[in-house]
């Protein structure tokens, strides 16, 4: 199973905001994150890694909570990342004072 990293030009690699935007599921992030996912040639592979592998954000344009979903009603053996690899960013929170 190739990983989303693997694909040839994948739509979310150069999107401004981007890891953010698929990482964080704000309700502003995933129409957006969804809106990308549903133009990219690789969603149905993605969204596939995701279920199997993935416990955060939008992958194949499938939530967090989509793709647990879709897990527990297929009865899919998931196989969560434990260490989260270098390629994710975890979203910065604005700070307080900075408004
Ligand atoms: S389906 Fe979405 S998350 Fe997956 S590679 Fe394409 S744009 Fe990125």
């Amino acid at each position: 199973m190739r990983k989303p990293w693997q694909f040839e030009e994948p739509l979310c690699r150069d999107i401004p905001g981007a890891p953010e935007i698929f990482i964080d599921e704000t309700s502003e992030n995933k129409p957006l994150a969804k809106a990308i996912c549903a133009r990219c040639a690789h969603q149905v592979e993605c969204a596939e890694y995701g279920i199997k592998v993935e416990v955060m954000g939008v992958w194949g344009g499938l939530t967090t909570r989509e793709r647990s979903d879709i897990a527990k009603r297929h009865k899919v053996q998931r196989e969560p990342l434990l260490i989260m690899p270098a390629v994710y960013k975890r979203p910065q929170r604005k700070q307080v004072d900075d408004e």
